[in-house]
Order: C-alpha cells, then sequence, then structure tokens
C-alpha cells in the first residue's frame, strides 16, 4: 500500500498557511526572535525540474517535477515522493515543512523535505512510469544522497519507484547506494517491522496517553475511522491491548457492535474482500459521521484529513483522540475540541512511527546489517514513548494543548541546533 502523506490542511485553504497557522502560535508561545523564526520558516532549497520522458507510442512528454528541502538543520532531509496530477509547489512546500516538525518531535537526526511529480500514474504504464522516476532521479541526482536528502515513497509512489530510484542513483555513482532511499522492498534492504510502524505507534501514544489521563485500556473503548495499512493496525494493537473496539470504518462506511468488534476477523474479511470492510457481518452498519460522534473513549481518526471540523467538533464524545492520518482536525476545530477537555495526540507525534522506521532502515542500511524485528519493535517503542512524555511535559509546562506542545518542541529543537550552528 502506497505510503501518503497529506498536509495538515485547514478546511480545504492553502496547506502552507495552515501549518503555518499552528506554527505561529507555537513560534509565540515559545518567545521565538524573528529572525530565527524567518530562518525556520523557510525552505532551505527549492528544485523544479522539467523531466523529458519518451512514452510507450514513441512521442515525448514534459512532466514537471519537484522536490523541497525545507530544513537541513538537523540532519539530511527526509520525505516522500508524490506522483499525482493535482500537485503543486505550495502543497510540497508545506509537506516538507510538516515532515521538519516530524522528523525532530521524535527526535530523528533529519530535516524536511517532499517531492512530486505532475502526471497521473493511473493513465501511465509501468515501463512509462519507470522512466519518469529514473529522469526525476537523473535530474535530482545534485540533491539526493544519504547524507544530503533521503526520499520515500508518498501518494502514487511505493516499494517499485522506490527500488527504480536506488537503481539509478547507484548507477550514476558507480556503486550501490541502497541508504538513499527508504521504504524499498525487504530483499534491497528495506526494513522488517515497517508495515506496522505507523500504527503500532499510534498504539503506543495511544497508551501513554490513556495512562497520563488515568484510563484502564481494559475498561475502555475506541473507534477507528479507516481500515488501511494505519487504522488496521492501530485497532489490531489497541484489541490485543484489552482495548474494546466498538467502531471501524472504511470508504465504504462505518460499521459497530455494542459487544466489541473482532478485529481478526474484520482484517480477514477485509483482506478477502479488496480491501474493504463492505458486506461485513461482524457488526451493524452505520455512518462515517456517526462514528466520529459516538460514545467511546477513544477516537483514533487514520483515513483522510479534515474530518473533525468545525461542524461536528462539538457533538464528539470520546476524551482522547489520537491522530493515525495527517491532518484530520483542522485548525478551526482546535479551539472547540479544546474546550471540551478532550485530549488530542496530534498527527506530527501520533503517527511518526513509520518515519521513525524509515530512519531505522536507513540506519540499517548504513550498518551493513540487518535487525530483527524484535530489536525494531523495541526502539521505536522507546521513540515514541520518549517522545509523547516529552510533549505531555512541554504542555504542562506551558499550559498548552498537546498539539502546540508538540510543534513547541520541534520548534525548539530546530531553533536551538540552528543557533549553534549559526549562519552566515
Ligand atoms: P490506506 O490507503 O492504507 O488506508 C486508508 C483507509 O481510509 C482505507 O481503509 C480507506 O477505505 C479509508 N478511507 C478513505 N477515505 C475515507 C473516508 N472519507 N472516510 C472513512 N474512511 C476512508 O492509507 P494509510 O497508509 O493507512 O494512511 C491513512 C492516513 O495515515 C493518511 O492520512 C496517511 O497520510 C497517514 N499516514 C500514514 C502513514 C503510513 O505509514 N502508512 C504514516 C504517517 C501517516
Amino acid at each position: 500500500m502506497a505510503y501518503k502523506e497529506p498536509a495538515p490542511i485547514k478546511d480545504k485553504e492553502n496547506p502552507f498557511e495552515s501549518m503555518m497557522s499552528r506554527f505561529n502560535i507555537a513560534a509565540e508561545v515559545l518567545g521565538l526572535d524573528d529572525e530565527t523564526y524567518e530562518v525556520l520558516k523557510s525552505p532551505a532549497r527549492q528544485v523544479i525540474v522539467n523531466l523529458p520522458v519518451t512514452m510507450d507510442d514513441g512521442r515525448v512528454k514534459v512532466f514537471e517535477g519537484f522536490r523541497v528541502v525545507h530544513s537541513n538543520i538537523l540532519g539530511p532531509s527526509k520525505g516522500g515522493i508524490r506522483y499525482d496530477k493535482g500537485v503543486f509547489l505550495d502543497e510540497v512546500k508545506a509537506l516538507a515543512a510538516w515532515m521538519t516538525w516530524k522528523c525532530a518531535v521524535v527526535d530523528i537526526p533529519y530535516g524536511g523535505a517532499k517531492g512530486g511529480i505532475v502526471c497521473d500514474p493511473s493513465t501511465m504504464s509501468a515501463g512509462e512510469i519507470e522512466r519518469l522516476t529514473r529522469a526525476y532521479t537523473v535530474a535530482l541526482i545534485d540533491t539526493f544522497g544519504p547524507d544530503q536528502d533521503i526520499p520515500a515513497p508518498d501518494m502514487g509512489t511505493g516499494p517499485r519507484e522506490m527500488a527504480w530510484l536506488m537503481d539509478e542513483y547507484s548507477k550514476t555513482k558507480g556503486m550501490t547506494v541502497n541508504s538513499v532511499v527508504t521504504g524499498k522492498p525487504l530483499v534491497l534492504g528495506g526494513s522488517l517491522g515497517r508495515v506496522e510502524a505507523t500504527g503500532r505507534g499510534v498504539m503506543v501514544s495511544a497508551m501513554a496517553a490513556m495512562e497520563v489521563l488515568g484510563m484502564d485500556p481494559t475498561q475502555s473503548t475506541a473507534a477507528v475511522q479507516g481500515f488501511g495499512n494505519v487504522g488496521s493496525w492501530a485497532a489490531k494493537l489497541l484489541a490485543e491491548r484489552g482495548v474494546k473496539i466498538l467502531g471501524v470504518s472504511d470508504v465504504s462506511g462505518a460499521y459497530w457492535n455494542d459487544n466489541g468488534i473482532n478485529i481478526e476477523e474484520a482484517i480477514a474479511y477485509k483482506n478477502a474482500h479488496n480491501g474493504r470492510l463492505e458486506g461485513f457481518l461482524g457488526a451493524e452498519p452505520i455512518s462515517n459521521e456517526e462514528l466520529l460522534t459516538s460514545k467511546v473513549d477513544v477516537l483514533v481518526p487514520a483515513a483522510v484529513e479534515d474530518v473533525i471540523t468545525a461542524h461536528n467538533a462539538h457533538l464528539i464524545q470520546a476524551k482522547l483522540i489520537v491522530e493515525g492520518a495527517n491532518g484530520p482536525t483542522s485548525a478551526n476545530a482546535d479551539t472547540i475540541i479544546n474546550e471540551k477537555g478532550i485530549m488530542v495526540v496530534p498527527d506530527i507525534l501520533a503517527n511518526s512511527g513509520g518515519v521513525t522506521v524509515s530512519y531505522f532502515e536507513w540506519v540499517q542500511n548504513r550498518l551493513g546489517y540487518k535487525w530483527s524485528l524484535d530489536m525494531v519493535t523495541e526502539r521505536s517503542d522507546r521513540i515514541m514513548t520518549e517522545a509523547f512524555n516529552k510533549v505531555y511535559a512541554t504542555s504542562q509546562k506551558f499550559n498548552v494543548p498537546m498539539r502546540i506542545a508538540a510543534y513547541i518542541v520541534a520548534i525548539d529543537k530546530v531553533a536551538q541546533t540552528y543557533k549553534f550552528r549559526g549562519g552566515f
């Protein structure tokens, strides 16, 4: 399943501006000086390339591609590549900045980046996509590099494209460089544990939040929106810890059972039905909107952005929201959620288990040594727990919601590093 990273957007406004609205609040609480604010806000590098590719009918078509390195202050920049006919520079800028904050929250030595090519992969042959990927790699040969900028899959790309990118980069350098990209197939140096990493991080942060809220997981109920990679793993791992999952959903609708849904059965059903829950008999059908406002202790939005907005936030009954998806809560819902006293473990913390294990992939490639699944899991759980504790302590210290606290942790780390390194 392709890894996707939509920006945390605010009711479909300009994604860069909506990311900045939360950044600005955190910067103000932190008392960030104007000069550092400007440095942290501005992308370090924005590259636009035009890629002539020979199509299967012999014609040459030119594709526009982008790579934005938002920051390389903490280390080489990291971020996915999106193949989408609607991708645009401002979106890529927002996504790149957002990767900077995400890596900083979990204390990974990476800056943030993002890339995109304006294309519709659903209308292209595998050969055309391969030539496009190789052309993009060559055009950005001076930007990419295991110590400079490390791409990964995003919307419209997956392990196949990462394999081509790694191969083209390696040919150009005259040696195998698998650490130039993450999200590779396992045989090319992908990491064990990457598939479940994001859902696992959601579970670990939910457990940590329940502990500080004095909630007993075995006496708690949950609803999970989205039953793809993140949602199904989060539901499975929460259920394993005793949380009763009353509702799950996907694009076909939501499914509810007062006695708790058997998640293993739901996953088996989905796998046998083209990835969808439609027709699942272990629960009653309800709507996705009902699921979000249902009476549960924990709500895990793990599907798409902007599902909790000013229109439904006042109806939410959960005590805890753990954001598996990117940007599921629009900025204009933040105040309502906060006034209701609901704790939100924000996306840049809750779903960062994915980038954490991508970092492990890079570490393993550089070591030339494969870690066991147990080692990956133990280390990623520790990173997620430490990140949660740090964000929680920051929210207590500044008396701010967890989302702003996560931005404060991230901005503070990048700002402090910048001050030590200095400019020109
Ligand atoms: P996926 O494609 O595997 O699954 C998405 C799920 O959401 C599917 O079950 C789909 O049916 C459902 N869905 C789609 N539209 C919906 C709607 N309108 N209402 C309810 N359900 C809907 O994707 P994923 O990898 O699980 O990603 C989910 C979210 O998590 C995205 O926001 C993604 O950016 C974010 N995320 C994913 C990762 C990762 O490692 N996969 C990492 C960080 C963040």
